[in-house]
């Protein structure tokens, strides 16, 4: 899964939904974070969803405002979020 912060809006939705996951950087923006909790700070950066919080994650990617998270299926398509790109 990945954010497309170039279209988050801030509002913290899939925080609240998912925060082992999704984090604010001091951008205001969301960003993913690692199987250690590590907020990955590259723009489109790309991490596992783990199982236990894949219910929370696609509940986030469908509600977004932002249409900017994006969750992948282990064969490349698309579970919820935009178009592929
Ligand atoms: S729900 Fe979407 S638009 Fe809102 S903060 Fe998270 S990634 Fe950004």
């Amino acid at each position: 899964m990945r954010v497309d912060q170039n279209a988050c809006t801030g509002d913290g939705l899939c925080v609240q939904l998912a925060p082992s996951v999704f984090e604010f950087d001091v951008d205001g923006l969301a960003y993913v974070k690692d199987d250690a909790g590590e907020l990955q700070t590259t723009d489109g950066a790309y991490v596992p969803v783990p199982l236990p919080v894949v219910d929370a994650v696609v509940d986030a990617a469908d509600e977004c405002p932002g249409t900017c998270i994006y969750v992948e299926r282990p064969d490349g398509t698309l579970e919820a979020g935009g178009p592929l790109s």
